[in-house]
């Protein structure tokens, strides 16, 4: 017989027992760190101090004929992988289904403690419970692989793997495996080969379901701050700091391509006084209102930010150089004619625009600097107009009449 570890079976379950209780407490730590995944962390936590606890029981157990220890040590470690099983599902966002879990670990209970010939027969035990904890295990794999994760696509794959194999390893402990696979047979009370991969991997893969479900969470925290980031959360627009990041990019494309591009700024004309006349909530949504407009009234691949308290940035591709005025004239339009309805107010709205075409080797820190430059001369003129430099002299004027 090859002797696959040095150390005994007592000293391997103490060893991941003390492992999955210090893990645990860990995840105590962690869940009040991460609110939407509480209850998931909360449930594994649970489950890895459970099955800690069995472990550490069995390694502890006295192996002499008639204790119980050894049979509470089993159906805790079973009862662990099941409340594991039903963290991963809640991680995945499946329905919580408490009746259910409840009454297989009664079952699982029920079967291993109360029953004299499961109760003393640890073969017969384990191939009870292993059963059981390979079915939940199973079902877990199939309701997870039917998930979408994007921030973590990977993780859940790897998860979907690891609650297969961690089925088929509990039915090489049953003993159901065993014969199909023409493996030898399994015998609790020495350490054949078969034993000691399987409770090996039973030591091992709480730890490895522990690092993908702290590595999943870990990736949909930095997703949700890297939106946060970029994303103002009152209009859904992207953020100053992203017009920046995003922005360069498409000034360097524009000049390589020799593409026309023009930066806008856009400020609601006296918009304190919306504030003052209809209150901060209607303010907010006259905000919202003016971000939707100005993003369904340029294409697609335009970026549309929002710039500071009311006023937004824009860097808008164009065919032209000379269509710059004619869109910006456009969203001018377009919100003036549509005012913002919010309940029973009817709050008219409208926008100063200035607008700068990209010159060769212009930053998009000076591009915008023009923009606002132009902004403020829209202001000077009399509001409700667009300023731009590529009208000839006397003609910022031109602004269309509201219809
Ligand atoms: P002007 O035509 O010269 O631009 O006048 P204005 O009143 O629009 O400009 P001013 O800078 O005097 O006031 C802007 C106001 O916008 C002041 C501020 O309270 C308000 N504001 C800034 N952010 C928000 C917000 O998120 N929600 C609401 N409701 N108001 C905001
Ligand atoms: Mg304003
Ligand atoms: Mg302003």
């Amino acid at each position: 017989m090859v002797r696959f570890l040095i150390i005994d079976m007592h000293t391997l379950w103490l060893i991941g027992g003390v492992i999955a209780l210090a893990t645990a407490g860990a995840l105590v730590f962690l869940r009040s760190l991460h609110h939407p995944s509480t209850t998931a962390l909360g449930l594994h936590a649970l489950a890895l101090a459970l099955g800690g606890a069995g472990l550490a029981a069995a390694g502890l157990a006295p192996d002499a004929a008639g204790s119980i220890v050894p049979a509470i040590a089993d159906t805790m470690i079973a009862g662990s992988v099941m409340l594991a099983c039903e963290a991963v599902r809640r991680l995945f966002g499946a329905a919580p289904r408490p009746a259910l879990l409840i009454a297989l670990l009664v079952v699982l209970v029920a079967g291993c403690l109360g029953f004299d010939t499961l109760r003393s027969d640890a073969a017969a035990r384990i191939a009870y419970a292993s059963v059981l904890v390979a079915t939940v295990s199973s079902l877990t794999a199939v309701r997870i692989a039917r998930a979408r994760d994007p921030s973590a696509e990977p993780l859940r794959r790897l998860l979907v793997a690891a609650g297969f194999v961690n089925a088929l390893v509990w039915l090489l402990r049953s003993g159901l495996a065993v014969d199909a696979l023409g493996l030898p047979e399994a015998r609790i009370d020495s350490a054949d080969a078969v034993e000691v991969v399987a409770a090996s991997l039973v030591v091992l893969l709480p730890a490895l379901v522990t690092a993908l479900i702290l590595m999943t969470v870990h990736a949909r925290m930095a997703d949700e701050l890297r939106a946060l980031a970029t994303t103002d959360p009152l209009t859904r627009l992207v953020s100053r700091r992203a017009l920046f990041e995003r922005g360069k990019p498409l000034v360097a494309a524009a000049h390589v391509d020799d593409r026309p591009l023009a930066a806008m700024m856009v400020d609601i004309d006296h918009f304190k006084r919306i504030n003052d006349r209809w209150g901060h909530a209607v303010g907010d949504a006259v905000l919202r209102h003016c971000a939707r407009q100005l993003r369904d009234g340029v294409r697609e691949e335009s970026l549309v930010a929002r710039y500071g308290g009311e006023e937004f940035g824009l860097l808008v591709p164009l065919d032209r150089a000379s269509d710059g005025f004619v869109a910006a004239e456009r969203l001018r339009h377009r919100i003036a004619n549509r005012p913002c309805q919010v309940g029973d107010a009817r709050v008219s709205v409208t926008v100063s625009i200035g607008v700068a075409i990209a010159k060769p080797q212009q930053s998009l820190d000076q591009l915008l600097a023009e923009a606002d430059r132009l902004l403020y001369e829209a202001k000077r003129g009399g509001r409700n107009r667009v300023g731009t430099a590529d009208l000839p002299a006397g003609r910022a004027d031109l602004a269309l009449p509201v219809v």
